[in-house]
């Protein structure tokens, strides 16, 4: 398959919409993005690296960090976060408190706001250090030292981030945070803040397609927790438009208000699309559409 040349082709077709949506600004240091930007890269299993346009330009990675903190708390912790996390889409915005209360603590799942503040902890009793961690693992993968957090993104996040601020001390008010409502925030915000690119992303996000084996060889998740991070991406990873996203890309698929897009085509490789105008779910309008000529043109989905 032509891949380079189907990837431009997606390009333009996603070009009509660049600069449609909103870029979010909630957090005032994204706002500074420019809204035209576009990239998108292909890493494929078997080593052959693709990209076009801004598809090296560092963007915030925002909720994509998600997918990495939940797969690492996995890897160290095994499977006794599902008790303290559970996986069905929410269907409420990914900031919502709205299910906390009657769910006692236990966030819907692990891709929402309040889902990844439990899986930050989780992360962060384990390894002594959540957003380094993430940080050191998209290093390695992506083969490239010059990823980190944004310290004005995460401090805007800080200082805005009254609503994540309540999410956390609402899930320690039901016990379920081991570690300070200030030091998860502080590792949320670290993690969310990291800055990389669509081929950093593509290639950090290839052990999904490996069935859980890291770009070494070494296996970070067993062949069903990497089915079932998939599956979870597919149903929750793209906020409450998850099956309008399944329905349209017919891939797992993890986004973030950055703009980026990361999704995985099982046995195949790992594709990232960046676009930072979001539609009304939060999800980049143009790297959806630049998804779905992808997975309409290969016929690469999991469908
Ligand atoms: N750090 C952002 C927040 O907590 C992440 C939002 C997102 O990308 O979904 O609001």
């Amino acid at each position: 398959m032509d891949y380079q040349r189907i990837l431009h082709d997606a390009m333009e077709a996603a070009r009509p919409v660049l600069g449609h949506g909103r870029v979010a600004d909630y957090i005032p240091a994204l706002a500074a993005v420019d809204p035209q930007a576009f990239g998108m890269a292909l890493a494929t299993i078997d080593g052959e690296f693709h990209g076009v346009g801004d598809h090296e330009t560092p963007f915030s990675i925002q909720s994509v960090s998600k997918l990495f903190t939940l797969a690492l708390a996995l890897a160290e912790g095994g499977d006794g976060l599902w008790k303290r996390v559970g996986r069905e889409p929410s269907g409420n915005p990914f900031n919502s408190l709205i299910q906390l209360e009657t769910e006692h603590g236990i966030p819907r799942n692990p891709f929402i706001n309040a889902g990844a503040l439990v899986v930050t902890d989780v992360l962060h009793t384990l390894t002594g250090d959540a957003s380094g961690a993430v940080r050191e693992f998209l290093r390695a993968e992506a083969g490239n030292p010059s990823i980190a957090t944004d310290p004005e993104v995460a401090a805007s996040e800080s200082e805005t981030g009254l609503r994540n601020a309540a999410l956390a001390n609402f899930i320690a008010s039901f016990g379920n945070l081991d570690n300070p409502v200030e030091t998860v925030l502080e590792h949320y915000y670290a993690h969310c803040a990291l800055r990389a690119s669509c081929r950093d992303l593509a290639l950090a996000g290839g052990f999904l397609a490996r069935h859980g084996l890291r770009s070494d060889g070494s296996r970070l998740l067993t062949r069903s927790d990497a089915k079932r991070v998939n599956a979870v991406m597919l149903t929750c990873g793209t906020y409450d438009a998850a099956g309008d996203f399944a329905y349209r890309v017919g891939l797992p698929g993890k986004s973030g208000v950055g703009g980026a897009i990361l999704a995985i085509i099982p046995a195949v490789g790992a594709l990232c699309a960046w676009s930072p105008g979001l539609d009304t779910a939060g999800n980049s309008v143009g790297a959806t559409v630049a998804l779905d000529y992808f997975t309409t043109v290969t016929g690469c989905s999991v469908f």
